[in-house]
């Protein structure tokens, strides 16, 4: 019983700090550009990332999102 309660107490600590993480990286009002377009998962090139900082969509999937706007 008590190797459940502790396994149990593990599970839901690390949910809560998976969570947090997860939360605190949602808030960040300017996150690092991926490396691979979020879309079409397709490599971003590394000028696009630092020229467009948080940028999550390749060329492609940006222009067709802007076009459907
Ligand atoms: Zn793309």
């Amino acid at each position: 019983m008590d190797d459940i309660d502790r396994a149990q107490a593990l599970e839901t600590r690390q949910r809560q700090e998976a969570l947090a993480r997860f939360v605190s990286a949602r808030r960040k009002p300017t996150s690092p550009s991926l490396t691979h377009c979020a879309a079409c998962g397709e490599p971003i090139p590394e000028v696009r990332r630092l020229a467009v900082p948080g940028c999550r969509l390749c060329v492609g999937c940006q222009a067709q999102r802007e076009a459907t706007l």
